[in-house]
Parts: C-alpha cells; sequence; structure tokens
C-alpha cells in the first residue's frame, strides 16, 4: 500500500489508540475556552494605550474572531471536522452531559433537518445586533448561551452522544459543507465489514452516524473512535472534488443548499460587510432624515438594554432603535440580493439542463469552495482590523487576499464545469448552464472586490 495512505490511516488509528490523550486535550481546550469566554466579560474597558499582548480582554477577543474562527474554517476545509471531533469544548461539554444524563430518546422535532439553518441565521443577525465581536459581553451571552443549552440538549437527550453537535449546532451545517471539500474522511471498506469475522467490539459515535456506510465527511466528526474497526474503517484521502462531484441530487441537499446559497454567500457576506458599506450609510442618513424632517423621534432614541441592541456609552459605542432597523435592512437586502440571484440563477441552470426539481442544490454544493473562501476573508478582516489597532499592518495582504479570492472562485467555477460538463443535454444548453452558474461567482467575487480594493 501507498506510504502516505498507510501513514493517514495510522494517523487515524493514532487518536483511536491514544483516546485518554484526546480527552486529555478536550478538557484542556475546555478550560481555555472558559478563560476567554467567561473571564474578560467581567473586566473593564481596556484603557486607550492596551494592546493584545498586555490586556486579556483584547486578547480574548483576538483569540476567538481573529485566530479561532478562521482557522477553525480552515481546519474543516483541510482536515475534515477534525475540529468538532478532537478540540470543540461545546461538543466535549455536550457529550459529558450526556454521559451523566437523562437519556431520553431523540424526539423527532430535534431531528428536523433545517434547525442548522435556523440557527446559524438567528446567531449571525443577534450577534450584529449586539457586536459580538467587539464585546465580551456580547461574546459571553452568544456563546455562552450556546454552550448551557448544548449542555441541557446532551444532558436530556442521548446516552453519551453529541445530539446538539449533530442536529443543533448553529455552525454545524457550515461545518457539514465545508468537510466537502476535505481531502481526507474516514471511509468504510463495505466488503471488508461483511467480510469481518473477529470479535465484534461496540463503538460509540457520537454524532450518532451509521458507521457501516460512511462515505460523506459532512456529518463525521472524524474523532476517529471508529478507526480500525471491523478492519473496515480507516482515514483515507480523496480528491476534494470527490464528494461534491459524485453525490447525486438528493432531498436531503436541500437544506444544506438554503444554508449556502442564502446564508454563507448571502447573509454572513452582509454581516462581514454593513460596517464598511457606504450603501448601509446611506440607507441610514435618509432614514434618520426622514424621521426628524416628520419629527418622529421614538426610533432615534438609544434606550434598547445592551442584548438586545449594542450599549456601551462608555466606549462610544451605542445604538439607537434606527441603527438596529437599519442593520435589519441591510442584511435582509444582500440575503435577498447575492443569496436571491444565486438561488435563481442555479434553478436556471438546472432548468435549462432539464434537472429534476432539486437539480439546483446540487449544483450549489459547487459553491461550497467559494463560501469557505468568503467566511475565511470576512473572519480575516477582524483578525487585520485588531492587528492594525495594535500597529501590526501587512504591506502584501492585497495580494494575499487577492490569491485566496481568486483561489476559492477558480475552485467553484472548476467544480460547476465538473457538475455541467457530463450532463445529457446540448453544447448549447450546457453553455447557458455555465453562464447562469457564472452569476454567483460574479456577484460575490465583484462584492469582495469592492470591500478589499
Ligand atoms: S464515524 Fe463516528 S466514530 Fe467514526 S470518526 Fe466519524 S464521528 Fe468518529
Amino acid at each position: 500500500m501507498n506510504t502516505s495512505v498507510t501513514r493517514l490511516a495510522s494517523l487515524g488509528h493514532a487518536l483511536q489508540r491514544h483516546r485518554p490523550v484526546v480527552i486529555a486535550l478536550q478538557w484542556a481546550v475546555v478550560a481555555c475556552y472558559i478563560v476567554l469566554v467567561v473571564v474578560p466579560a467581567f473586566m473593564p474597558m481596556p484603557p486607550a494605550e492596551a494592546t493584545i499582548t498586555s490586556n486579556l480582554r483584547l486578547f480574548a477577543q483576538f483569540a476567538f474572531w481573529g485566530i479561532w474562527w478562521p482557522f477553525v474554517i480552515l481546519s474543516v476545509m483541510l482536515f475534515g471536522r477534525m475540529w468538532c471531533g478532537v478540540l470543540c469544548p461545546e461538543g466535549a461539554l455536550t457529550e459529558w452531559a450526556s454521559h451523566h444524563g437523562l437519556g431520553r430518546s431523540i424526539p423527532r422535532w430535534i431531528r428536523w433537518s433545517g434547525w442548522p439553518f435556523v440557527a446559524f441565521v438567528c446567531t449571525t443577525i443577534y450577534g450584529q445586533l449586539i457586536s459580538v465581536y467587539e464585546y465580551p459581553q456580547a461574546t459571553l451571552l452568544i456563546l455562552g448561551g450556546s454552550t448551557l443549552v448544548a449542555m441541557a440538549v446532551g444532558f436530556v437527550f442521548g446516552r453519551g452522544k453529541r445530539v446538539w453537535c449533530r442536529y443543533l449546532c448553529p455552525v454545524s451545517g457550515v461545518f457539514g459543507l465545508l468537510a466537502k471539500v476535505a481531502p481526507m474522511h474516514y471511509r468504510t471498506d463495505a466488503e471488508q465489514w461483511v467480510q469481518h469475522t473477529g470479535p465484534r467490539t461496540r463503538v460509540n459515535c457520537a454524532p450518532l452516524l451509521d458507521m457501516r456506510h460512511l462515505s460523506s465527511a459532512s456529518d463525521c466528526h472524524a474523532c476517529g473512535r471508529c478507526s480500525g474497526h471491523r478492519n473496515a474503517i480507516a482515514l483515507s484521502w480523496r480528491s476534494p472534488c470527490q464528494e461534491i462531484v459524485s453525490a447525486p441530487a438528493s432531498p436531503a441537499q436541500r437544506y444544506p443548499a438554503r444554508l449556502l446559497v442564502f446564508g454563507i454567500l448571502g447573509l454572513a457576506l452582509g454581516a462581514f460587510q454593513w460596517t464598511v458599506s457606504p450603501i448601509f450609510v446611506s440607507l441610514k442618513q435618509a432614514a434618520a432624515q426622514w424621521l426628524i424632517n416628520h419629527e418622529h423621534y421614538a426610533l432615534l432614541q438609544d434606550n434598547a438594554p445592551w442584548w438586545l441592541l449594542t450599549h456601551v456609552p462608555e466606549a462610544g459605542d451605542v445604538f439607537n432603535w434606527l441603527d438596529g432597523l437599519a442593520i435589519l435592512a441591510y442584511l435582509a437586502l444582500t440575503t435577498a440580493v447575492i443569496g436571491g440571484s444565486t438561488w435563481l440563477a442555479l434553478m436556471g441552470a438546472a432548468r435549462v439542463l432539464g434537472a429534476p426539481r432539486q437539480g439546483w442544490s446540487s449544483l450549489a454544493m459547487a459553491l461550497v469552495p467559494l463560501g469557505g473562501t468568503s467566511l475565511f476573508l470576512g473572519l480575516s478582516m477582524l483578525t487585520l482590523t485588531q492587528l492594525r489597532a495594535d500597529g501590526v499592518v501587512f504591506s502584501w495582504m492585497g495580494w494575499a487576499r487577492a490569491l485566496v479570492l481568486c483561489g476559492g472562485l477558480a475552485w467553484s467555477a472548476w467544480l460547476g464545469l465538473r457538475l455541467i460538463g457530463p450532463r445529457k443535454a446540448s453544447i448549447a444548453r450546457r453553455v447557458g448552464a455555465g453562464l447562469c452558474f457564472a452569476v454567483p461567482l460574479t456577484l460575490v467575487g465583484a462584492s469582495w472586490i469592492g470591500v478589499f480594493y
């Protein structure tokens, strides 16, 4: 067998053999997470001369939003959901609670496949209204609240399982999409599984997967617990395009596709860009002027509590009701314009190709690399803003961003070609579908170019 193949499989087996080390690592991450989420929320505003290295509050903000999140996104695209299975503190805590909990069976409403979409949309919008990237109290409310709910769900449902991670976590849908392009995954050799005659051991797959038929990396947390099971499961290489190109269109792709199109490419883009958008400023100024001209002052008051709208007078950062409404309107506009146009273009491409009604959702999967790069670019804007405040500026950043954006666009375009090219349709139809597919690439690319350049 090829050495790199066996090396990768050994890495997977190592996670299985050294489970106590993995668990110790998980608890170490839990400890760091608690310190970074809880302690800064009770610290005073940093003085003007404070830096990331001299002030825990600034350090925690940088560590969470500047390092943790962008590199988790990157890691999922590179290694699958190993972050979830090996390091995620929320996953570790919900599983721990589930080991000591009521062990109830999972009700049908929890299994609804739309929860990751709904949870992502709600947390993204709420996070913008209370400035989650800026203030530790908002971070504690959203991340700490999510962790408490995750533990409560773990305590009530399943026995040593990660019911929260599988069905409800606000980022599980995003990770499930990004893991589709990871070049490694746990794969089951179906023949080996059937032929295995050795002793039967039980494996606790915390996210409740059917280990006999592992092929997608979307739901697997790559925790390694099943590595070597029945001599059939191993961490294996694959082409980063394989899962997207070979997956047949299915109704199960409907919510992931909606999350990608409306959530990641639409809403999240708006969430990253509204603070630097001239459209947002014009929209808000026009509305404020209209309110003043008509002597309606209620919406210009800033009496909302901090957990509803940002209210930090000591930082001079106080949202009035109009600010909140303008943010909601801008996010809705981005979702409608970019998400809506992308959806219509994909529907058009599927219709031109004569694909079934759900055909648009399998074409949408080709946009996963663009979605991942868009998230990475958006989160790294926070990293750079924080570094710039400390006087750290990288002259090559414009080029690096261009490279990342072009990489995401080219990868998605290539996947689009691989999905559209082999279809049984005339050349004219395939060209038409390709042109439709170019619409989201152009919109998202132009949107980032507008922000960066
Ligand atoms: S199938 Fe389950 S046990 Fe196996 S690596 Fe994935 S999450 Fe872990």
